[in-house]
């Protein structure tokens, strides 16, 4: 069996899209008649991941055996790595490698965690990601939570997403904001703060602190992702998790993140090693006894992806990210993931298990 062609391509959502708001999707086609689809990770549109599968993978790849997808994909890493093993590359190959595994199940009619080595679990609950609580007054960060709490999530996470370049820019806000969710939520309600990178060790201490009083569950990405002994220093002064790792790339960086002391990593399936990558992750932080909870805001294939790995997962100690709503959900699939009472459940079909509208996908396909 071979590969016989590759196809990378944005997928346009709204007409006025610009093109770094857009999908970045692969399909990988064979000559067994079965076809892989995929997803890179959408930073700047992934105009930069689709453009290496264009030029530089995909020629690696057409001609050979899509079920020799581990050892392809780390022959692409290596001979690659001049281009940096981190970030675009990664979710170029993060994209193909679900797209193989979609091919895999295809080919054997299996669902992709039954290939993993079968679930724990059937459905899996969910958290209501929210983003832009930086930019919100109190009142609107109570309202936007109180609207995602009719979905029935088992858990809400306040992103605030504020501008990289400053840190600590309002401190007493921040607190504020938490404080008045939980106010909303009542206590016992899980719920979980992500700084986005914008504090110092020091302010991130203080927010902690706070958070720790107020019940938290978890404190994502405390300080900038590049300080890990920042990030260790911070998990090991507080008492609750501190979470880091949707921006590693590498198994060996997910590695110094938990020797630095970070004891929840959220690595994500379309930034760095797609399901192949993403398993190697979940052995490693269980070998050291830290929590995997990926990250994960992508609302088609790359959650579909994500639920495959998480279901096989021993230790599901958190529920799976599902962000902000988005039109993106029902544009290109028949059979989208939408959560019924709160959880997503794993789907039957084979692969991937999606099911392709293919006149919606090629009104939307938009080439590079
Ligand atoms: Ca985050």
């Amino acid at each position: 069996m071979k590969i016989t062609q590759i196809e990378a391509f944005q997928v346009q959502w709204a007409a006025d899209d610009k093109p770094q708001q857009r999908s970045a999707f692969v399909r990988v086609h064979t000559d067994a008649g079965v076809s892989g689809l995929g997803e890179a990770s959408p930073m700047q549109g992934g105009r930069a991941s689709l453009g290496m599968i264009l030029h530089d993978i995909a020629p690696m790849l057409v001609g050979q055996d899509p079920l020799d997808h581990a050892v392809l994909l780390d022959q692409a890493v290596h001979t690659l790595v001049k281009l940096g093993p981190e970030g675009a590359l990664t979710g170029a190959l993060a994209a193909l490698d679900i797209a193989l595994w979609d091919i895999k199940g295809k080919l054997t009619g299996l669902p992709i965690y039954k290939l993993i080595g079968g679930a724990w679990r059937g459905a899996v609950p969910f958290y209501a990601s929210i983003g832009g609580n930086g930019d919100r007054n109190i009142d609107g960060v109570r309202r936007v939570v109180e609207q995602r709490l009719k979905d029935k999530p088992a858990a809400i996470k306040i992103r605030f997403d504020n501008n990289r370049t400053t840190l600590d820019a309002d401190i007493p806000g921040d607190i504020a904001k938490a404080k008045a969710v939980r106010g909303l939520v009542g206590n016992g309600f899980p719920l979980a703060f992500d700084a986005n990178n914008c504090y110092s060790i020091g302010g991130a201490i203080r927010v902690g602190r706070a958070l720790e009083d107020l019940g938290y569950w978890w404190f994502e990405e405390p300080v900038q992702h590049y300080h890990v002994r920042a990030m260790g220093e911070v998990a090991q002064k507080l008492d609750i998790t501190v979470s880091a790792g949707e921006q590693t790339y590498t198994l060996a960086a997910l590695a110094d993140l938990i020797s630095a002391g970070v004891r929840m990593v959220q690595p994500d399936i379309v930034k760095m090693g797609g399901i192949t990558g993403l398993l190697r992750c979940a052995a490693l932080a269980h070998a050291h006894g830290v929590e995997l909870v990926p990250h994960q805001t992508q609302p088609t294939i790359g959650h579909m992806a994500n639920l495959h790995v998480v279901a096989t997962l021993l230790q599901g100690t958190k529920p799976a990210e599902w962000n902000d709503p988005s039109t993106r959900t029902h544009a290109v699939f028949d059979n989208p993931p939408i959560p019924v009472d709160g959880l997503f459940r794993l789907p039957d079909g084979p692969g991937l298990g999606l099911v392709v509208n293919e006149a919606a996908l090629a009104a939307r396909r938009v080439e590079l």
